[in-house]
């Protein structure tokens, strides 16, 4: 981005105090600037926030801290210190009644499957890769090819469909090939099978603040405002005016209030949709189009105080059960004892995906709160006369939908935004990505030091696995298998075969055609290893068998070791794509 812009009057605007806004403000402050954070919510966190409820804390799903990024991991601690708890994990998935460890132990699973069922996925599984279906057209499809349709019966159908809210056979398999989802199983299975590859979605231990990550960011707001940035709370960004390509005003609305803002700069961590329909002129009808064209899924989180010490020992569970709405179980007090005000009572978090509008989203509280209950117990987790109480946080724009059409969707507004000098969009829904913190965090600290100088890609962040898809992607295989095409194996014995023949065949003749005293002292050492071989004309006979004999096992063991050398490589890389793909589908 271009940073000639500093001739307008004016603070730099930042729309959002979630971790992306906040780190912006806090990177921005750490240089001496005053930035302006317009937040719309009562708090700041934007998802990842802490809601309070009779002096119980709620988590929006669970957020575990887990990064790669050092200076992240650095500054959370600088945070927080003691503060910042270390957790070790556990969780299950409940199916049919039991429950299964996460991440798969092969013990566990057999013995909650039982030999008649185990045997039966093993048996799927082959017959899945012995006679895969020729058509790969849908999710269902693409799934049963690499698992088997037991397991994916068993520990993917439906949870997806609880998440996605579509039924798999509707999915695509090239929509799921394009990471549309972001939930966690089959990497679970793929790590008991196939052993562990590194996913971040089976880390075993993480961080967690002591009372819940809203704590993080209470304290980043207390950072910034201490270094004279200024925060606004239930102001909501409305209005975004620009002209030759610079934002000059953001109109926000507090209650009744409206104010203009001068801008200098704009980071915006708003929905990516949101913002385009918010730039007054209104960018061109495709833009617009492609921004109704983003969709996300939504996330009801029914929290319950259970009068009991801790009714399961997980963090969470996920729900694979078809028989209950609920998707996932987080039970807060296992994270932090601190999410608690005592130890008799214990708080629990039902989500329930759904979309903005739907039956659950618009559902009443206390029949969320009563739903949420029976279902509770149903699951033999909580008895009835346990849950003292409850209430309903409704969160939209919780994942992205990475549907068929995102990306065009998204290179459309992209390159409409090339056109601004001094907007950038960063985060989860300002990018229309899976940003997790740390890489929303990211994005708000590049897009500070591009403010300050700095030339950086904001949306290079987060695209190791985009890379990684790439590498492995089916167009990067076939390539790969072009190039590599198989050697016809008899065809090269033969030639190299001829070619030993006629070079033995040859060498012989010319030598006895030769003569002399002693003719080819050197060439007949050759009859140790061809038997009945002799510088003679006989043995140019001899001699050209043998070497056709020779030549042709080379060749073809050449060939054969080549071709199965590649076969190996391909096979290796047709693995990684599917851990790529499957690593996306099942992440929190
Ligand atoms: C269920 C669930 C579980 C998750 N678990 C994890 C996890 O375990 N670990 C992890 O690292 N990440 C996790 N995440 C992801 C994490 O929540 C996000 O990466 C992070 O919150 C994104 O930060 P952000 O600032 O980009 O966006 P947000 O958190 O969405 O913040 C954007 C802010 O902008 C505000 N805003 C929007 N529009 C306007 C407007 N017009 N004017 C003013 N303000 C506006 C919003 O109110 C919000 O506060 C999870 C997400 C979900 C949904």
């Amino acid at each position: 981005m271009d940073a000639q812009t500093e001739d307008i009057d004016g603070p730099i605007v930042i729309i959002g105090a979630g971790p992306a806004g906040l780190s912006a403000a806090h990177e921005l402050v750490q240089v001496g600037y005053r930035p302006l954070v317009l937040e719309v919510g009562t708090r700041v966190g934007g998802i990842a926030r802490t809601e309070t409820f009779r002096g119980f804390h709620f988590d929006i799903g669970g957020h575990r801290f887990y990064t790669k990024l050092h200076w992240i991991q650095q500054l959370w601690e600088e945070m927080l210190g003691k503060d910042f708890l270390k957790v070790s994990r556990l969780s299950r998935i409940y199916y049919r009644g039991r429950f299964f460890s996460y991440p798969l132990k092969m013990a566990n699973a057999l013995t909650n499957l039982g030999l008649v069922e185990s045997t039966r996925i093993v048996a799927s599984f082959l017959r899945a890769q012995t006679f895969p279906s020729v058509a790969e057209e849908t999710f269902e499809q693409w799934m049963i090819n690499r698992f088997g349709d037991r397991l994916y019966r068993i520990f993917f159908k439906t949870y997806t469909e609880k998440v996605w809210g579509i039924p798999c056979t509707e999915i695509r398999a090239d929509w799921a090939a394009q990471r549309i989802m972001g939930l966690s199983l089959v990497s679970v299975v793929s790590n008991a099978l196939f052993g562990s590859q590194g996913s971040k979605t089976l880390v075993d231990r993480f961080h967690y603040p002591s009372r819940g990550p809203g704590m993080m960011w209470q304290k980043f707001r207390e950072t910034v405002e201490q270094g004279g940035g200024e925060i606004r709370l239930s102001t909501e960004a409305v209005k975004i005016f620009h002209r030759k390509g610079q934002i000059r005003t953001v109109t926000a609305k507090s209650g009744d209030t409206s104010i203009e803002y001068p801008a200098s700069h704009v980071i915006s961590s708003m929905p990516i949709n949101c913002l385009m329909t918010a730039l007054e002129p209104a960018p061109p009808q495709t833009v617009l189009e492609a921004a109704h064209g983003l969709t996300y899924r939504a996330l009801v989180l029914v929290g319950l105080i259970i009068r009991a010490q801790s009714p399961f020992h997980d963090q969470w569970i996920y729900v694979h059960s078809p028989s209950v709405k609920v998707g996932r179980i987080q039970n807060f007090k296992n994270w932090s004892a601190q999410m608690a005000p005592g130890p008799e009572r214990t708080n629990v978090g039902m989500e329930y995906f759904c979309n903005k509008g739907d039956a659950i989203w618009s559902m009443p509280d206390r029949d969320m709160v009563q739903l949420a209950t029976e279902e509770l117990v149903q699951l033999g987790l909580a008895q009835h006369d346990q849950v003292e109480d409850g209430f309903v946080i409704r969160q939209p724009g919780a994942y992205p939908v990475y549907d068929q059409a995102y990306k065009g969707h998204l290179e459309t507004i992209r390159s409409y935004l090339d056109g601004f000098t001094n907007l950038q969009t960063i985060g989860r829904n300002g990018m229309h990505r899976y940003n997790n913190m740390d890489h929303s965090m990211q994005t708000g600290i590049l897009a500070a030091r591009n403010i300050f100088g700095a030339n950086k890609d904001i949306w290079s962040v987060n695209t190791d696995d985009a890379y990684l898809e790439e590498r492995y992607s089916p167009r990067t295989i076939e390539a790969v298998k072009q190039t590599f095409s198989p050697l016809d194996a008899p065809a090269l014995g033969t030639a190299v075969g001829s070619v030993c023949a006629l070079l033995i065949f040859a060498a012989t003749l010319w030598l006895v055609l030769k003569g002399g005293a002693v003719v080819g002292p050197n060439l007949s050492l050759l009859a140790q290893y061809f038997p009945g071989y002799s510088v003679t004309l006989r043995g140019t006979l001899i001699g050209a068998v043998y070497g056709f004999t020779a030549g042709f096992v080379f060749g073809w063991g050449i060939a054969a070791l080549r071709n199965r050398l590649v076969s190996v490589a391909l096979e290796k890389m047709r693995r990684k794509a599917v851990f790529s793909v499957i690593g996306r589908f099942f992440k929190p």
